[in-house]
């Protein structure tokens, strides 16, 4: 079994998007990234503070929005146009999830497609499904960084996902699909999904149940990327992956934590870098 560093891989990608970041400040360009958190749950304000503390890190200057829980549709579009137009920001995030209140779809679609950093917005969607993309989300994305890294080629593989929303499973089968792997997606409806996880050369799992994946699931010397964060009885977090069963069976496998989760939040760098140098070439 080889374990998948993804703080290591992060760490070396940070320390490039430092670097180019300031190259483009040598240019005079400054990138910047605006977070809007909407209300207080803690779980948000943890990924908003994170964004901000990675984004010192490599240079790139951000700026948060701390909106109440009672803000109004309309006020918050409002911030956003603002911001759209603003040509120190570059990147756009509204933390997900919001208030019942408000609608994602109109927020999310309310943002500049250039500046929606998290590749949520429908416009952005559709050019990843055509495989011609300025961002990514940065789940997926980050996923990819590490079977990179490790010169894991999906092509000719076949890769099985659990589990299809549209800001993980969805996105990644496209990914997959778009190196040349033979994609298979399950989901809650999925039958017998043991059946088909053994076929699996590449499996991810993104469903987030613990000990979803148990041993006998697994095909030997697959490469297993857990992307879930659930936490067990003791509070510890973990994926959806049996890690001490399936390690000895994957050829690759993710730990939880330490795996997909420190290159999602490397990623978004990479996306207002990206953003603020498109901006640069206008
Ligand atoms: P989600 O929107 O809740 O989607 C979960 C998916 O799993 C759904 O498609 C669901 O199927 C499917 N599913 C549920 N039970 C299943 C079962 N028993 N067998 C097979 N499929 C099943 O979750 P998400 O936002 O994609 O996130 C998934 C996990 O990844 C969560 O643990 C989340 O915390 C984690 N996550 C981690 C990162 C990171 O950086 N590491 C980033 C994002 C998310 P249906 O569509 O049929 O309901």
């Amino acid at each position: 079994m080889n374990l998948i560093d993804g703080k290591a891989v992060a760490a070396q990608c940070k320390a490039e998007i430092r670097e180019k970041v300031a190259a483009l400040k040598e240019q005079g360009i400054n990138p910047g990234l605006a977070v809007i958190l909407v209300g207080d749950n803690p779980a948000s304000r943890v990924y908003v503070t994170n964004k901000e503390k990675d984004c010192a890190e490599c240079g790139i200057y951000s700026e948060e929005y701390k909106l109440p829980e009672n803000i109004s549709q309309q006020e918050l579009l409002d911030l956003i146009g603002v911001l759209n137009e603003n040509p120190a920001i570059h990147g756009i995030l509204v933390q997900l999830p919001l208030p019942k209140h408000l609608s994602e779809d109109l927020v999310i679609g309310s943002i500049r497609p250039d500046k929606d950093v998290d590749a949520f917005h429908s416009y952005n969607v559709g050019k990843i499904m055509q495989g011609d993309y300025q961002f990514l989300p940065c789940t997926p994305a980050g996923v990819m960084k590490l079977l990179d890294a490790y010169n894991i080629d999906p092509a000719g593989k076949h890769c099985v996902v659990v589990g299809r929303s549209n800001i993980v499973g969805k996105p990644m089968a496209m990914l997959l699909l778009h190196r040349n792997g033979t994609v298979t997606i399950c989901h809650s409806r999925t039958p017998n999904l043991a059946e088909m996880t053994r076929q699996a050369d590449i499996l991810v799992s993104a469903v987030g149940k613990r000990e979803l994946i148990t041993a006998d699931m697994v095909k030997p010397g697959a490469v297993v990327i857990d992307v879930a964060m659930n936490r067990n009885d003791a509070g510890k977090l973990c994926g959806d992956v049996c890690f001490d069963e399936v390690k000895d069976i994957a050829s690759y496998i993710t730990p939880v934590p330490g795996g997909v989760g420190p290159m999602t939040r490397v990623m978004l760098l990479e996306n207002t870098l990206t953003a603020a140098q498109a901006a640069a070439k206008k």
